[in-house]
């Protein structure tokens, strides 16, 4: 696999190498398309470590986590779930949005990020010690959903963690260039654009436009869509539903590019 692009943003590439040498649990703290994803496929790389992704939600169990009997023919045979297959084979394993998983996800993880390392299999009576490699990453979006979806300071205090924001506009105009190959002057307006709406705090947006977003414009706009359109359908109107919203962000964005 190439190595995937990732433009450091502060320390976390040394961050992570440290935490990845003790094997101290990380936790990405931040909003959506921030990065948080790209920097841990760019690290499991450089590292050269299997990475296993689990995106997380509502309906996540341990038992997906951990693996469960099927029925195969006449016999029922037990399959490692992902957790599992990464506390033996030594990978990193990467819980996206961990905030959003039931709460017994919590509670299998435990015993992997304190100094026991292990990992109880409940349904097979048995407790597998982690590979020596094995690293738990998760991610954590503190915004959303305020108070719902909450990390106890009891899961929390087990991490090192960094934030992840979106980064300054110098950078973020390189990240646009580079993932898209859009010309400079185009990426900086989109910036500039992203910058103002993101100032824009009295519109109580629930999340503001990620990098993601910019992306995704930056994307259209390189094979041929018109500027102003891009922005409309890739910035503005994922944002919000509420029309007076969008009309005044496209008037705006218009202005800017
Ligand atoms: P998250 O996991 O925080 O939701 P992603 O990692 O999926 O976000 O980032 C969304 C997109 O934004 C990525 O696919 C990538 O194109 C771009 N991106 C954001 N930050 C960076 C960065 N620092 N370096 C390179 N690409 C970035």
């Amino acid at each position: 696999m190439n190595k995937p692009y990732y433009h450091q943003v502060g320390k976390e590439v040394q961050v992570f190498e440290h935490s990845y040498k003790s094997k101290i649990p990380f936790l990405l703290k931040g909003p959506t398309g921030t990065g948080k994803s790209r920097f841990i496929e760019f690290m499991a790389h450089q590292l050269d470590k299997k990475l296993i992704t689990i995106s997380c939600h509502e309906e996540t169990s341990s038992t997906d986590l951990i693996g469960r009997y099927i029925i195969k023919g006449a016999e029922t045979i037990w399959l490692d779930g992902p957790l599992t297959t990464a506390v033996k084979e030594g990978a990193i394993i990467y819980l996206d949005e961990i905030a959003e998983a039931r709460p017994d996800v919590i509670v299998a993880i435990h015993s992997l990020t304190d100094h026991r390392r292990e990992l109880f299999i409940d349904k097979l009576g048995v407790t597998v010690k982690a590979h020596k490699d094995f690293m738990l990453v998760a991610s954590f979006n503190p915004g959303y959903q305020r108070g719902f979806k909450e990390l106890k300071p009891s899961t929390r205090q087990r991490f090192v963690a960094t934030s992840f924001e979106y980064p300054e506009a110098k950078v973020e105009t390189e990240i646009l260039v580079n993932e898209t190959s859009i010309d400079k002057d185009t990426a900086k307006k989109l910036v500039n654009i992203a910058t103002k709406i993101r100032n824009l705090t009295e519109l109580g947006l629930t999340e503001t436009v990620s990098t993601r977003l910019l992306i995704d414009a930056a994307k259209l706009i390189h094979t041929g869509l018109p500027k102003r359109l891009a922005v409309h359908v890739a910035v503005v109107e994922p944002l919000t539903d509420d029309l007076d919203v969008i009309s005044a962000l496209k008037d705006l964005s218009d202005l800017m590019i």
